[in-house]
């Protein structure tokens, strides 16, 4: 077999997509590099501001003359899930070109970010014929009831950690309600949703109802958002941005935004735990992405009892990780995106080490694989709850350790920063993880596990500083949606 060479994937040079034509941007020029081994992967024209209002103008154009917005809903439904089965018939150009330009390993994406960009798509196809509004409880004189239209576009604006998987969350919803999207990915990953763009013309979406721009967020970011053909803004990525972002839609609308921001979320161990498998699911829950998810488990709480336990196993999945490109079929965990996040994350693991935190396994960054941007995965104990790498979001392998004497003192750590995505709970007492999912303040709670299903029936979003409202689930389609009231006099 031939090794794989990643220098043979070329991305397209004309790297945005306005109204349904690959174009060459006008504006700022970045080198995008290959995360895995420091190559370069392509060079990326950013659109200009004159090319970011012609692809919203067009958007608007596009959503009411193709008749996207108003055709038979089942038609939408089935163009969409053409567009999800060539996705998946993709997988030979796509895995290559997504895993090659990202920390997701190619095992990874075939296994799941593919099929699962797919099926999210599906999910929400389905949604269109679906829900139409509703009838009010009114008087025998008067007929009340609800219309949903599309909101015309909708600008989204992706992260880097799951850039095709994250395209998907905004791109089914919004579609699927009759919207168009013009779609700005980030400049760190920006070749693989262009891809998507060319697919969805091949399955016969109208040209114009989606469309890719690049460039910074600064510029073309915030053009977007602000842009007065912009009717709704989906956002993932920092709080940060978020708050940017929230405040431009404010300005220059107002209109509605969907923010999912960042977290530092817990994961509780109980002594009647099964420490094995809770040790296992916390292990991955910092590893997985080498740590670059929005839901990473990134603070273990666990009981007194237990710690010393815990801490083993976990220290000891750490160490069986192998670290390498993402297309070596023996890598466990990839790089980190960027020499610049490598330097964040170690900024602040030498920051805790100087104030007297131990790193019980880890602690810097990797020196094998000599290429790319590696970190090793990282346990801190003695940290204190106010440090910075307990309230801070690290976006890495490294996971802080703090134990509890009791359920009062487990959820205040817990609940002790200013983020509220997601929490997990490893406990054998049903009546304990009731209690658990009643005190916890995140917007998702799992126990007993860690991590999402793949059936995207249950929507996702953060309290206090995570975000506001929701991506997937039902919830995520209505928000894609204006609601229209009618009130009839008979
Ligand atoms: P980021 O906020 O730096 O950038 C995200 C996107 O916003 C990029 O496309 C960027 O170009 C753009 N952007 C930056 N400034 C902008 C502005 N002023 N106006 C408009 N757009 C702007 O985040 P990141 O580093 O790419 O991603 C990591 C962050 O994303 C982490 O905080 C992580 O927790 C979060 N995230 C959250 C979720 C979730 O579902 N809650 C999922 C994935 C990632």
């Amino acid at each position: 077999m031939t090794a794989f060479d990643p220098a043979l994937i070329r991305p397209a040079l004309n790297a945005n997509f306005i109204g349904g034509k690959a174009v060459l941007g006008q504006g700022r020029c970045f080198d995008v590099l290959r995360p895995s081994d420091g190559g370069l992967l392509g060079e990326l024209r950013s659109a200009d501001a004159t090319q970011l209002a012609e692809a919203v103008e067009n958007a608007a154009h596009a959503q009411k003359a193709s008749g996207w917005g108003t055709m038979e809903p089942r038609g939408r439904m089935r163009l969409l899930r053409r567009w999800a089965d060539l996705i998946e018939a993709d997988a030979d150009y796509l895995a290559p070109l997504e895993a090659v330009g990202s920390s997701r390993t190619m095992a990874e994406i075939r296994a799941w970010d593919l099929p699962y960009t797919a099926e999210c798509i599906r999910f929400f196809a389905e949604f269109a014929d679906k829900h139409g509004g509703e009838i009010g409880a009114t008087t025998p004189d008067k007929l009340g009831f609800t219309l949903t239209e599309p909101y015309g576009v909708v600008g989204a604006i992706a992260p880097w950690n799951l850039p095709l998987v994250m395209a998907a969350w905004k791109l089914g919803p919004a579609l699927a309600a009759g919207n168009a999207v013009v779609l700005k990915p980030s400049e760190l990953t920006p070749f693989s949703v262009v891809r998507l763009a060319e697919l969805a013309i091949a399955a016969g979406i109208p040209a114009g109802v989606f469309n890719v721009v690049q460039g910074g967020g600064a510029d073309i970011g915030d053009a977007l958002v602000r842009h007065e053909r912009v009717g709704k803004v989906s956002f993932t990525g920092s709080t940060r941005t978020g708050q940017a972002i929230m405040a431009a839609c404010a300005q220059t609308g107002p209109k509605p935004s969907t923010l999912e921001l960042g977290g530092k979320s817990p994961q509780l161990v109980f002594a009647d735990a099964d420490l094995a498998k809770a040790s296992a699911l916390v292990a991955r829950a910092i590893t997985l992405n080498a740590g670059q998810v929005c839901v990473a488990g990134s603070r273990l709480l666990v009981h007194e009892k237990a710690r010393d336990e815990v801490v083993d196993r976990i220290s000891a999945a750490f160490n069986a990780h192998t670290l390498g490109t993402t297309w070596d079929g023996g890598t466990t965990m990839g790089p980190i995106i960027s020499e610049g996040q490598l330097a964040t994350i170690d900024g602040m693991v030498q920051r805790a080490r100087a104030a007297g935190a131990e790193a019980v396994i880890g602690g810097g960054r990797a020196t094998a694989p000599q290429a790319g941007s590696y970190y090793q995965p990282t346990l801190l104990a003695g940290v204190a709850a106010d440090s910075e790498a307990v309230q801070g979001e690290i976006f890495g392998p490294v996971l802080t350790v703090q134990s509890f004497a009791d359920e009062d003192e487990a959820y205040a750590l817990a609940n002790g920063t200013r983020y509220g995505l997601a929490a997990g709970v490893h406990t054998s007492d049903i009546s304990r993880a009731l209690r658990a999912v009643r005190s916890l303040e995140a917007g998702t709670i799992w126990v007993n596990r860690y991590g999402r299903s793949d059936d995207f029936i249950l929507p996702t979003g953060g309290f206090k500083q995570s975000g506001v409202g929701k991506d997937l689930g039902r919830d995520a389609y209505l928000a894609s949606c204006k609601v229209k009231t009618a009130l009839i006099q008979t």
